[in-house]
């Protein structure tokens, strides 16, 4: 603990101008994959700090090495969403862009990564600072493109196993709508695979008059949703997770006319490979069988898409950072976070390297202050002690690892 003492004790300088960049940040947002400034922004500040900069895949990797000792990696997602916000924050974004249909919205860091990204750099900085207090390597890992699921992969894609020191262990948090100055940990699956595909059934156009020249690809969708329905409540186990929704069925213009193909689109959720796997399976298998039963013309297609892997937390990892965290924190600030049934591509780092992992949630709302869920464009988080706590969350789960006496 005297070693995260003498890290740490530097915070009160990091947290002025932590609090500028967070405002800077939040004003400022880039949406998923275009994160050009808050990356240069990253970089540079990542550079200021003595560390060595690698341009990955769209995101900034800064890399300390100090000495022998393991190798802790942390990552911060740094991507904003299309979300128009509506708080009444001075430093409220007032950006907007126009999407794939022409409207102009919003582009808003509804999901708080100018807080990842504004705690990583400040644990980087104190890191840097407090370097006579461990020993080791420090890897702090920008990602772009969380929301859509293509970061992490770009990342590593892009050769991030051949470009940064293997981790023995790697890190990532998130802040949520519990109150500020909480951190959360959770071994095991703690956020769900999520998994999209887009269906297309083929059937036989006619005449809305004239069924018996068709294949209708309408009662064919339909018996393919009302089939979905028994994954959930026939094939898996009680008491098992699993979600198939059906969210959009789409068929046909007009009502004299019987199209000629439907399209589903259906988000899957689970908290096992194992289960996953089964539930693809059998959305496959129901589909193709009710095209059969059907007489369509055509195979169906299947097209996958938003894939996020699960995240799953290694036990012994998460009991080490909590048992840090409790002794920095007091038992009162962590929380059993419990499972959360979002999703997120952080795991894609650490699967690529083989390294264990933990991921953590970080409170971001004041007592007595409304608190909305991420995404939402009221979702705000009070800056402290917000920050301080996702700032010092990092530098005492990495010194976990790299400060033990002796080491
Ligand atoms: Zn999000
Ligand atoms: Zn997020």
């Amino acid at each position: 603990m005297t070693r995260v003492k003498e890290v740490l004790n530097r915070i009160d300088a990091t947290r002025v101008w932590q609090e500028q960049l967070y405002r800077q940040l939040h004003s400022h947002p880039e949406l998923s994959s275009g994160e050009a400034q808050t990356a240069a922004e990253i970089a540079g500040r990542l550079q200021g700090f003595g560390y060595d900069v690698k341009h990955v895949g769209g995101g900034v990797v800064g890399i300390l090495a100090n000495g022998q000792g393991q190798t802790v990696l942390m990552r911060a997602d740094i991507d904003a969403l299309p979300v128009t916000e509506l708080t009444e924050l001075p430093y409220a974004s007032k950006v907007t862009t126009v999407d794939e249909s022409g409207a102009t919205v919003g582009v808003s860091h509804a999901c708080g990564h100018d807080v990842h990204v504004t705690c990583l750099l400040g644990a980087a900085e104190l890191l840097s600072g407090g370097r006579d207090a461990w020993r080791g390597t420090f890897v702090a890992l920008f990602q772009p493109a969380e929301e859509t699921a293509a970061g992490a992969r770009a990342m590593v894609e892009d050769g991030l196993t051949d470009k940064v020191p293997r981790p023995d262990v790697a890190f990532g948090q998130h802040v949520l709508s519990h109150e500020a100055g909480v951190v959360g940990t959770q071994a095991g699956p703690v956020l769900s695979a999520g998994d999209s595909v887009k269906i297309t059934v083929f059937g036989k156009g006619s005449h809305g008059s004239m069924p018996h020249m068709s294949v209708d690809p309408v009662v064919l969708a339909a018996s393919i949703v009302l089939r979905l329905q028994t994954i959930v409540s026939r094939e898996t186990r009680p008491g098992e997770f699993a979600v198939v929704t059906v969210g959009s069925s789409v068929a046909g213009t007009k009502s004299n006319i019987i199209a000629d193909r439907a399209v589903l689109l259906i988000n899957i959720r689970t908290y096992d490979n194992a289960i996953r796997e089964r539930v693809i399976a059998s959305i496959e298998r129901i589909v193709r069988g009710e095209c059969e039963a059907s007489g369509s013309p055509q195979a169906p297609m299947f097209e996958y898409c938003d894939q996020y892997p699960l995240t799953d937390n290694d036990p012994e990892v998460t009991e080490q950072v909590t048992a840090a965290f409790r002794s920095y924190f007091g038992k009162g600030r962590v929380i059993e976070l419990g499972r959360v049934t979002a999703s997120e591509d952080f795991s894609r780092v650490p699967d690529a390297f083989g390294t264990p992992y933990t991921y953590w949630g970080v409170g971001g709302f004041a007592p007595g202050q409304q608190p909305y869920p991420n995404h939402s464009p009221y979702f705000a988080p009070t800056i402290q002690p917000t920050l301080d706590a996702g700032t010092e969350a990092i530098v005492v789960a990495t010194l976990a690892y790299l400060g033990q006496e002796g080491s």
